[in-house]
């Protein structure tokens, strides 16, 4: 048990602290939660005139007063507790065991009322706010920028959306764009194909009979090879596939003229 002398110094300690307490809550009443709405502490007649933010704003500050609030009634009940204890002659004893609580424990915690072994708060609490569990990067697991995997993913669909206009407008640009398409990274990308002349090249189910549809893209793809001066888009075709007709001719002319120089010779 502690001595008397030991007993006074801690009943000094938990008396004026009670005294602190209760002048804190009462001064700020309660955090004013004991308003009704949180509107009324703030001193709001409506939310119809305030940006979302600011509502945000106000939650959180409201929240964070429930807790703290909590903590000092908390705090304040676990003081009177001691203190009755105390007059009661049964402080300094675990209310489990009976076992005296060390001088220590008390000099580190005079609320304390049990050893220990006994104190119901034997863990401190490593839950985590369970917003946490969903929070995730920017388009979160269905993003495969970084996989080197041609699909469709959630990027590309804000991509697409974002094209009719975001927040952020062309001038809000680091690097100033004309439209909105080009805003974003890789805005250029193709939908639905890989190759331009998916667009209007098509074969049967064989992989047969290709058929040329031509549409505009096919006029864009021509044009673009014109300017290029290419014969398509993975290089020039073989020779025997530029013109077949003209090879063959060449090689048998060719060919006369080696035969007319033999016989001259
Ligand atoms: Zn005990």
């Amino acid at each position: 048990m502690p001595t008397k002398q030991q007993l006074s110094i801690l009943r000094t300690y938990l008396e004026r602290t009670k005294n602190r307490l209760e002048k804190r809550l009462e001064d700020h009443d309660h955090f004013d939660l004991k308003r009704g709405h949180y509107h009324e502490s703030m001193g709001e007649l409506s939310s119809y005139d305030n940006h979302p933010a600011d509502e945000g704003s106000a939650l959180y500050e409201r929240e964070k007063d429930v807790a703290l609030n909590e903590h000092m009634e908390k705090e304040m009940k676990d003081i009177n507790h001691a203190l009755k204890a105390m007059d009661q002659g049964t402080y300094g004893t675990c209310e489990t065991c009976g076992k005296e609580i060390p001088f220590e424990r008390l000099q580190a915690l005079p609320t304390a009322t049990h050893c220990k072994e006994h104190s119901p708060d034997q863990v401190v609490s490593r839950q985590r706010p369970m917003e946490e569990g969903v929070l995730m990067p920017p388009y979160g697991k269905f993003e495969f920028d970084d996989k080197d995997a041609a699909v469709y993913d959630s990027e590309d669909a804000w991509q697409e959306v974002a094209k009719w206009g975001t927040s952020e407008t062309p001038q809000d640009m680091e690097i100033p764009v004309g439209d909105y398409n080009d805003i974003y990274p890789e805005s250029e990308d193709r939908i639905g194909y890989v190759e331009d002349y998916e667009n209007f090249a098509g074969n049967d189910i064989e992989g047969k009979n290709i058929t040329i549809y031509p549409n505009d893209q096919h006029e864009k793809f021509e044009e673009a090879l014109d300017d290029e001066g290419i014969m398509t888009t993975f290089g020039d075709l073989k020779p025997y596939e530029i013109d077949s007709y003209t090879e063959e001719v060449l090689k048998r002319r060719k060919q006369k003229e080696e035969d007319q120089n033999n016989r001259k010779q």
